[in-house]
């Protein structure tokens, strides 16, 4: 199929996770014709994989006003997206059980309280109060009244929902595999030049994956794939009530209204971009069960259910990038955002209002701070391989 005869689109967004989406999403609402390509179906990545939870304590200090923002859109779905979510609110704990982990998380809570985040400190006793089914152990806890969850596997229905009600044209199951320059405009192509898609502006939305998309316009920003956990049990008689994180990170635990509890906390699995979540690793697994155990001794009548993997990206400074490619004009990439599900909604409003010409309520996140030199990505990749 030649769609370039027929269709030239305002903006190709290649990768329809939450990031390219809401992108896709707000541009088109501002009269761009749009079209988004998903080499598999919207939200079927990272976006529809994750643990759903809408916190301020596990994203990075710095990127808290974005997250406060994007919590509210979350949380007001009828506003602009139209199709919901799940999302609850609920209190966010995040605890200390050792004197090291109180310090960790007083410097944690003032940090992002820095950044415009309610955090308290709570003592044991008023921690029980709010979360009575704690492990009475617990030192100290930060409380957050902006946090609670959502279900991830409804991100992509929602998102499908809203982008054809906005005249978004959605091609799944529709891989990039290469980009032209043809007559002024950027042509996506499939396998096997199976599709042409031309647009006057790119946006590259791909998650783990941005490094070979960005590969394919010569420009070289290594990406880091994190291979992440998550544990959901049987459904359950109410264990929580809150959202609760720990000071060192390694755990996030929530339960949903039918019962089950969902134990994350970004534990590694096997994997990788190419193959996927391959597989858990047996110390991983009964590590992260261990700890949710301690927080609610309640869980040690839990049954597991189910265990999956989901691949996060990262950059080199852990910070996203969003904004313009340096020296390509009308290219812009999104992505790398810790606690992106979290943030999600409000990057993505953010950078369709840059390519709308608009100045963007919060800075974006310029990309060129990552750009590897040609030469210099040959000795990275000379010395990995002698390594
Ligand atoms: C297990 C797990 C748990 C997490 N838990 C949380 C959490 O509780 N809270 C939180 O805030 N964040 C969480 N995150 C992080 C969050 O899920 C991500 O930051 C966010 O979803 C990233 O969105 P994205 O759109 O950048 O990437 P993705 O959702 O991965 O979307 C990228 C899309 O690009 C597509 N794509 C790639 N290459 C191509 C190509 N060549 N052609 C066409 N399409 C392509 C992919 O198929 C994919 O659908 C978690 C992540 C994981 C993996």
């Amino acid at each position: 199929m030649n769609l370039a005869m027929t269709t030239a689109f305002d903006a190709a967004v290649i990768g329809g996770g939450v990031m390219g989406c809401t992108t896709a999403l707000f541009l088109a609402r501002a009269g761009m014709r749009v079209a988004v390509i998903e080499r598999d179906a919207l939200c079927r990545g990272a976006s529809g994989v994750n643990a759903g939870t809408l916190t301020l304590h596990m994203t990075r200090a710095a990127l808290v006003p974005y997250a406060i923002r994007a919590w509210k859109m979350w949380m007001n779905t009828g506003a602009w997206l139209g199709h919901g979510v799940l999302a609850t609110a609920a209190p966010g704990l995040s605890l200390a059980f050792t004197e090291h982990e109180k310090t960790l998380l007083q410097q944690r809570a003032a940090a992002r309280r820095e950044y415009g985040a309610q955090i308290d400190l709570l003592d044991r006793d008023a921690a029980l109060a709010v979360e009575p089914g704690l492990n009475p152990a617990v030192l100290q806890a930060a409380y957050c009244a902006t946090d609670g969850f959502a279900s991830a596997y409804l991100t992509g229905r929602a998102y499908h929902a809203a982008l054809r009600e906005a005249g978004v044209h959605i091609f799944e199951q529709t891989p990039a595999t290469r980009i032209d320059r043809v007559a002024g405009m950027y042509q996506v192509s499939g396998p096997d030049d199976a599709i042409h898609i031309d647009a006057t502006r790119l946006v590259m939305a791909g998650g783990v994956w941005l490094e070979p998309l960005l590969a394919m316009l010569d420009i070289n920003i290594p990406v880091k794939t994190l291979v992440n956990q998550l544990i959901v049990t049987e459904r359950m008689p109410p264990v929580m009530r809150s959202v609760l994180s720990i000071a060192n990170g390694l755990l996030s635990m929530k339960q949903f209204a039918n019962g089950s509890v969902l134990i994350g906390g970004g534990w590694q699995g096997i994997g990788d971009r190419e193959r996927g979540g391959v597989e858990t690793m047996p110390d991983n697994l009964i590590g992260n069960l261990r700890l949710a155990q301690h927080v609610i001794p309640a869980l040690a009548r839990a049954r597991v259910a189910r265990i999956w993997l989901g691949l996060e990206s990262e950059t080199a400074d852990a910070m996203p990038m969003i904004g313009a490619l340096p020296g390509l004009a009308n290219v812009w990439v999104i992505g790398c955002v810790h606690s992106g599900y979290t943030s999600g909604p409000y990057m993505g409003k953010l950078l369709a209002q840059a390519i709308l010409g608009e100045k963007p309520e919060l800075p974006l996140f310029d990309p060129a701070r990552l750009v590897v030199p040609a030469a210099a990505a040959l000795t990275q990749s000379h010395r990995e391989k002698t390594e």
